[in-house]
């Protein structure tokens, strides 16, 4: 059996490797001719890091990630704050897996180094898929070089863009959220004293809000800040602004905010987009993975995590089907669309929590505090995520793998 797969973003490398651990050859199509993942963090909940550790990460994950304390929410204009999550040991020894967040580029050469050590030429960078051809016995996959490379299946983890499912299902059609979020990365230095550098925060407002997270054992405090503005409506992960752009978004907040904004080196801009769930990822002998099929608003830190549960999931399928990709896929999507569906859509949903006109009078942001981020609301919207254990999933019944 050989897997081809289109894209080395987290949820290739993670299924590459998921692969490869079970005996069954991979080769990893990249369309970038060097391997480097944007300046930015991204959290590994225990959904997530319990399958990294399955993957044989558990002890280069922990060097490498930063275990946060806790989760917090703040006020805009007061800083008032509010605790809604105790993280660490405590989350560790309920979930049996950390919560953990990663420079992505330290997440991303983790499960690249685990890729290459199984098999040394697993990766083939500057080769871009531009289309397949599939029969009754193998596809191909076509890169842009005029190159055709056959294999016993194919798998789209190519990310938002994809092309393999805009192959498989025609052009999307992407609705624009009007709100659009700023990232960057502000050393340590570069911050106030009174900022949380342990932990995850919330910072409410009326019409945007901010989260932040250390990554790097704290070195470094990744911001993201999410504002409603329709001005701006490219979805791109390398479109640099300014620091004086982003602060105007961020006029009359703390002075807290005000500082960090100074502290970022260049700001990144993106567009929040959604896109309505696919009804099918797979035709044949070819299947869909990770944002390729279930992009999502970043509002519950989940897209990494569900396209490493995609790739674990997806090779225990493949594993158990073996001869037989169509069936495997099948059962894959069976395994996979209710959660990943079910999570996309509360994120959507998270949209009017995280910030909200209410939040501009006090008396209101209380009353909206009350009502949406008490310890008891935020351990709710999670715990089923956090639960779920895609190790197991493939050897459960359909009906409950989701929320193991
Ligand atoms: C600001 C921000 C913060 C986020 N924070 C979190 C978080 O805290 N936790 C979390 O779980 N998720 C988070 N996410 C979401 C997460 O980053 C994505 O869901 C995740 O990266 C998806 O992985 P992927 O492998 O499916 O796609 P990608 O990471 O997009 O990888 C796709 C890969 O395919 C390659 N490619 C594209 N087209 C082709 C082609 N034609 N041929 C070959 N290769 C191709 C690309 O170059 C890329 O390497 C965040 C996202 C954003 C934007």
């Amino acid at each position: 059996m050989h897997v081809l797969i289109s894209g080395a973003g987290i949820g290739g490398l993670a299924a590459a490797l998921a692969l490869l651990r079970r005996g069954i050859d991979v080769t990893v199509f990249e369309q970038a001719a060097a391997l480097r993942e944007v300046g930015a963090g991204v959290q590994i909940s225990p959904n997530g890091t319990r399958v990294l550790e399955a993957l044989g990460l558990g002890s280069r994950m922990r060097e490498l990630g930063t275990a946060t304390s806790g989760k917090e929410v703040r006020l805009w204009n007061t800083g008032q704050t509010w605790r809604t999550m105790d993280l660490g040991a405590a989350t560790t020894a309920q979930y049996g897996a950390p919560y953990l967040t990663f420079h992505r580029a330290d997440l991303h050469s983790m499960l690249l180094d685990a890729v290459t050590q199984q098999k040394p030429d697993a990766v083939r960078l500057g080769a871009k898929g531009v289309g397949f051809t599939q029969n009754g016995a193998t596809v191909s996959l076509r890169l842009a070089s005029g190159e055709e490379v056959s294999g016993d299946a194919l798998v789209g983890a190519d990310g938002v863009h994809s092309t393999i499912r805009q192959q498989l299902f025609g052009s999307d059609r992407p609705v624009f959220t009007g709100c659009m979020a700023w990232r960057g990365l502000i050393p340590e230095d570069a911050l106030p004293e009174t900022i949380n550098r342990t932990g995850g925060v919330s910072w409410l407002g009326p019409t945007a809000h901010i989260l932040t997270y250390p990554v790097r054992q704290g070195k470094l405090l990744n911001f993201i800040g999410m504002v409603d503005r329709d001005d701006w409506r490219v979805e791109s992960w390398s479109a640099a602004g300014s620091v004086d752009e982003c602060a105007a978004d961020f006029v009359g907040w703390h002075d807290d905010v005000q500082r960090m904004v100074r502290g970022i080196g260049i700001p990144f801009k993106w567009a929040l987009i959604v896109r309505e769930a696919l009804p099918r990822w797979s035709i044949g002998r070819v299947t869909l993975l990770g944002d390729a099929c279930h992009s999502t608003l970043p509002f519950l830190g989940q897209g990494a995590n569900m396209s490493i549960e995609d790739g674990y999931v997806l090779a225990d399928c493949v594993a158990e089907a073996r001869d037989d990709s169509a069936a495997a896929f099948a059962r894959y999507e069976d395994l996979r669309k209710e959660r990943t569906k079910k999570i996309v859509d509360m994120a959507a949903a998270q949209t009017g929590k995280v910030h909200n006109p209410a939040l501009a009078v006090p008396k209101q942001a209380e009353e909206h505090i009350a009502a949406h981020w008490t310890r008891q609301h935020v351990g709710d919207r999670y715990d089923w995520i956090y639960r779920y254990d895609a190790t197991a999933a493939a050897r459960a019944p359909v009906e409950s793998s989701l929320a193991l």
